[in-house]
């Protein structure tokens, strides 16, 4: 059956290959069952793209992002790559995919298994259960605005600055993501800023609520102080259910959130670019985790948090959500069951591989849905 989803596959560097094999095993599955078809492209990114074409991406690659429907990511990035040119690193690559696909809205789920309640450093209690998102603002903000510097004053000091600033339609864009997500979770939006001492915060609050009363007054909408947020994500995590936040302070909260899970190879992101005419957007997923040089090659790396990655896709770019729970459940009842790579083994288990583990998949999933 020819599909109409186009599909761009980047595994990258390292364990991004690794990890990516595992993940194309269970798009194979799903195409196997006629439960979801891909028209599958791959490519390179990083590092092995530098081997090939003396740069980290290739103009053909990012035209090829930018016609998929969806592109999935391995990692990026080695020692060997360490000493190039700063506009040759592998990591350049990446930033340049994101950069040039517009993806502003950075989705970071904090997801605890059950069975990995001991892997975080909070105590059981706090976070069992635990299934919040993080919607990162990701264009904009302080890391990109002008002006920008470090300049000599006539003093002979120098002076570093960067500028905060947050458009109407900036704010109103991420805050659509935030309230469309949230319906199709607990219903409930933390809009977070620092309103009290940024004015970049205090319209990004007022664009939040404008929004919300005029489209989305079925979600419940509440707003804090991200200093706050941060002490309340460590608190009382399951307070939360979506929060949406700038730029700079998605990236700490979204780090925050994801040690409570405790499990860097656990861990899945989605990247989604504003929709066009037709409603389609362009989007990228990838694990959270970089390319892991000191484990490449060895078939120990973790593939869920790519799996997981893919299970955002199946939900967010091609409304899949019950091939995607599927997904889900076949990880959870792994996780259950004990079946572990090395870096979430607990006391007295012993860890399968890569290929194991992606094999372990696809055998769940053919138990639960085949
Ligand atoms: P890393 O995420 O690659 O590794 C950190 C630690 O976590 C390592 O000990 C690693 O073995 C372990 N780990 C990571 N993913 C794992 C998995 N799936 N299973 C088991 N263990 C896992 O971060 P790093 O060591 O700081 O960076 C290594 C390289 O990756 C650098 O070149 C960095 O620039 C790059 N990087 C790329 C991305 C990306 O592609 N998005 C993100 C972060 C870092």
């Amino acid at each position: 059956m020819p599909s109409n989803k186009k599909l761009l596959v980047l595994p990258g560097d390292g364990i991004g290959k690794e990890v990516m094999n595992e993940v194309l095993r269970v798009i194979e599955w799903f195409d196997r069952k006629r439960l979801a078809t891909f028209e599958v492209t791959e490519d390179l990114v990083g590092g092995s793209a530098y081997e090939a074409h003396g740069t980290p991406l290739h103009d053909d690659t990012l035209r090829l992002a930018m016609g998929a429907d969806a592109v999935l990511l391995g990692a990026v990035g080695g020692p060997k790559w360490e000493t190039l040119p700063f506009a040759l690193r592998p990591e350049r690559g990446l930033l340049r995919l994101r950069k040039e696909m517009a993806l502003f809205a950075n989705l970071r789920p904090a997801l605890v298994f059950d069975a990995l309640v001991d892997a975080s450093t909070l105590k059981p209690e706090i976070i069992r259960g635990l299934d919040l998102m993080i919607i990162r603002e990701l264009t904009g903000g302080i890391y990109f605005n002008e002006p920008r510097g470090i300049e000599t004053r006539p003093d002979g000091t120098r002076r570093g600055y960067n500028t905060q600033s947050y458009t109407e339609g900036e704010i109103e864009r991420v805050g659509r993501v935030a309230f469309e997500l949230a319906r199709k979770r607990d219903n409930r939006v933390c809009s977070v800023e620092k309103a009290n001492v940024m004015e970049s915060g205090v319209l990004w609050r007022e664009i939040m609520t404008r929004l919300h009363q005029a489209e989305y007054a079925d979600v419940e909408l509440s707003h804090m102080y991200a200093d706050n947020c941060a002490m309340q994500l460590v608190r009382k995590p399951k307070q939360f259910d979506v929060i949406v936040t700038d730029n700079l302070f998605g990236d700490i909260l979204s780090d925050c959130a994801a040690m409570l899970t405790g499990s860097l190879g656990m861990l899945p992101s989605a990247s989604l670019g504003a929709p066009d005419n037709s409603g389609r957007r362009l989007a990228l997923y990838e694990p959270v985790h970089g390319s892991a040089p000191d484990i490449a090659g060895k078939n120990l790396a973790n593939p869920l948090a790519s799996t997981l990655s893919l299970a955002m896709m199946l939900r967010y770019s091609f409304d899949l959500s019950e091939q995607a729970s599927l997904l889900e459940q076949a990880v959870q009842n792994l996780l259950d069951r004990g079946v572990r790579t090395h870096d979430i083994t607990g006391p007295g288990m012993t860890g399968v591989s890569t290929t194991e583990m992606g094999k372990a998949i696809v055998a769940e999933l053919e138990r639960l849905g085949g």
